[in-house]
Formats: structure tokens, sequence, C-alpha cells
């Protein structure tokens, strides 16, 4: 880390680029630490809002984090393990391990057989360690963004919304200028540069080989009464159904579906596909559908496949001395996640 006049520009407001700010932070409380992120608010893709049509808050999408994924647990205000994950198929709840299969299908995005063999053996002796039996699982029950968005936004000292980087200019192997929507921003010999960019928007400016993407798609249900699930749970895998995922909060159901690429129904049919899948769950009659919101992620998460995985860099450094690379897709043999996205952060952070 230089001397306390250094200044960091960080490009990308998401958990990685917030981490990134937040470690600078703790290693050099005087750097001059400026975000640009091109939307209107923090968080990417794991952030929260008011949804019209629901009259409440409500995620993006629903972030499941793992026991074991200690980086990402010690910034979450709030958590709240379901230590006993289980899975419904066809009448029946079954343990965990039944279901190893889709747990990799929901950590990667990716179907297990297509995914990368060095990420799944991530997954099964750093990110398993005690499976079959004691799978771990949190997510944030209320506002995603004000559990872990919010308390990371206090770390840089500006942070430019609206700021979408456009393009950069080179000299003598490293960036000298920054070029947003918004203008330009000349560098000094002095200041390094973070990208905590989504894959899509760095390959796009930085012209490196592009990735493949998988979608996700989320349903979040708004009931008058709160929604309960068999005995209680409050996260409930489901086998041979569209619906991957359930997980309740409060008065809002949520679904998860993983690579939802062969999914072609509309909204309206597919809420009431699976609101029909929910109601036999719950050994009820799907009487009517109540209100609901599709929500739609073509690019979610980079496709884990061995070839996308060959393409993620080893290191944070850069062919350009100044520019340091953070994101959840940057960590080989990764799921691309939340846990990925701040590993990433100290990775990148640990090299300026
Ligand atoms: C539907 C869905 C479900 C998920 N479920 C889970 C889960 O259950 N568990 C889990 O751990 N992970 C999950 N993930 C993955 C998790 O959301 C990501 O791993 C994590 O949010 C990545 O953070 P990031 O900061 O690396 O990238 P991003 O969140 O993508 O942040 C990149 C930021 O860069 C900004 N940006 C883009 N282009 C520009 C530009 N040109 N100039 C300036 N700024 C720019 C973007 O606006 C964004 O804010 C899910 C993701 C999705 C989409």
């Amino acid at each position: 880390m230089r001397s306390k006049k250094s200044r960091y520009h960080i490009i990308g407001g998401g958990i990685s680029g917030l981490c990134c700010a937040k470690f600078i932070r703790e290693k050099n409380p005087s750097a001059e630490i400026i975000l640009y992120e091109a939307a209107n608010h923090c968080g990417g893709r794991c952030c929260s809002f008011y949804d019209k049509h629901l009259g409440t808050d409500i995620d993006n999408a629903t972030h499941v984090i793992l026991g074991a994924n200690k980086n990402i647990l010690k910034l979450l205000q709030k958590k709240k393990f379901h230590s006993d994950i289980k899975f419904w198929d066809e009448g029946k709840l079954l343990q965990a391990h039944h279901g190893i299969k889709e747990a990799v299908l929901a950590m990667c995005n990716t179907p297990f057989g297509q995914t990368s063999r060095a990420i799944l053996q991530t997954i099964f002796f750093r990110l398993f360690p005690f499976l079959p039996y004691k799978l771990k699982a949190a997510f944030s029950e209320n506002n995603l963004s004000q559990t872990l968005i919010t308390p990371l936004l206090s770390y840089p000292d500006t942070i430019n919304y609206g700021y979408k980087l456009l393009s950069f200019h080179e000299k003598d192997g490293r960036i000298s200028r920054l070029d947003f929507n918004k203008g330009s921003v000349e560098l000094t010999v002095d200041d390094q540069i973070i990208s905590a960019l989504d894959a899509a928007a760095y390959c796009r400016i930085f012209k490196t080989p592009e990735f493949n993407f998988n979608p996700i798609i989320n349903i979040h249900y708004r009931t008058s009464m709160p929604i309960t699930l068999p005995r209680n749970l409050k996260l409930l895998g489901l086998k041979n159904c569209t619906a991957q995922w359930l997980f309740v909060h409060d008065k809002i159901l949520s679904v998860t579906i993983s690579n939802a690429a062969d999914i072609s129904l509309k909204d309206e049919e597919l809420a009431l596909k699976v609101w029909r899948e929910i109601c036999a769950v719950r050994q009820r009659e799907a009487a009517f559908l109540p209100a609901y919101r599709v929500l739609r992620h073509k690019k979610a998460t980079i496709c884990q496949n061995e070839k996308n995985n060959s393409l993620r860099p080893c290191s944070a450094a850069t062919c350009y001395s100044n520019l340091f690379i953070a994101g959840d897709w940057t960590m080989k043999n990764w799921p691309a996640c939340l846990e990925a996205a701040v590993l990433s952060a100290q990775r990148a952070v640990s090299l300026l």
C-alpha cells in the first residue's frame, strides 16, 4: 500500500467495488477513494428496490450465503441460519444430501454436468466441508440493500453515481485517462485503479475475450397473510419442479429459478405455473394468483463451465501497471457468488 496521499479510483459499485473501498480504507485511513457507478445506486446485482406493483421493497434476487462463506458473512447484518436445508420431492421432505445437484446448480447457475471440475472441487472441499449432513445457509429476510450494501457506503470519500466508464487511454503501460459518459478523469502517476466491473462491461471496455452468461429468474409473490412452508421452513429446495427454491420473507414469497434459459413462458403463465407448484407443496388449493413480480436477469452470472473458467484471470494484476481487477467472475475456480466477490476485493487490494 502506498503513502497517505494515494488516490484510488474504483469503477463499479457492486459488492466487490464497495469491499475494495472498505479494505483500502482499513489499510490506509487517509487514502482518497473515489468510486464511479453507472447506475444511480450501489449494490449492482445484489440490491433491493421499491416495487410499486407489490407496494413493498423487494430484493433484486434472494441471495443465499453458505455457512462456509465466512468473508461475506462477516459483512451481513442480522444473519439467520437455516441449518437444516430440505428438498421437496413429490410430497416428501428430503435431507440436504438428496439435493447435491440442485445445490450445485444454485451455486454456479450452471447444470452440475457442465460445471467446471475445478469449481466443483472448490465446492466440495471448501464450501460443503460437512456435507451431507450439515449444510448451513443464510439469506437476508428483510432488505438486502440495508443489510449488506448501506453499511459499506461510508468507505469511499466520493461516490459518483451515473458515471459510466466508456473507454480509457494508455501511456507507457499505464492507464493515463478514464473516459466516462460525464467527462474524463486524468490520472497522475500515483493514481491506482481497480475495475470492479461485471464481466460483460470489463471485457467490452478492456477488449478481453468475452464470456457467455446464464440467466436466473426470480418471482416474488405478495400475499395478504404471511406464507408458511411445511414445518415452518424459511428456505426450501424443490426437485422436479419449475421453481427451484422458495424463500419466505414475511408477506413475500420469493422463488429462484437458476439457469433459466429454456423457460419460454410469458410472465403470467410462468407465475401461475409456479404458484400452482407452491400451492401443491403447501397442500392448499390454488384458488387465486396473488400479486407477483417476475424479474428476469439475462446475464445473472457467467456460465461456470470449463471454457469460461479457463478465461478467468489467475491474478488481480493486468497488463496495465496501475489497473487491478475485482469482481465475482475474476476468481478462477470459484463459484461466481458474493463470497468470490469479497475474496476478489481482498486479492486486488493486497496487490496495490
Ligand atoms: C438473480 C441472481 C441471483 C443470485 N443469487 C446469488 C446467491 O444466492 N448467492 C450468492 O452468493 N450470489 C448470488 N448471485 C451472484 C451475486 O449477485 C454476484 O456474485 C455479486 O453481486 C457480484 O458482485 P460484483 O460487485 O462482482 O458485480 P456487480 O454486482 O455486477 O457489480 C458491478 C457494478 O459495476 C457497475 N457498472 C457496470 N458497467 C459499468 C461502467 N461501464 N461504468 C461504471 N460502472 C459500471 C454496475 O452497475 C454494478 O453496480 C446472484 C446473482 C443474480 C443476478
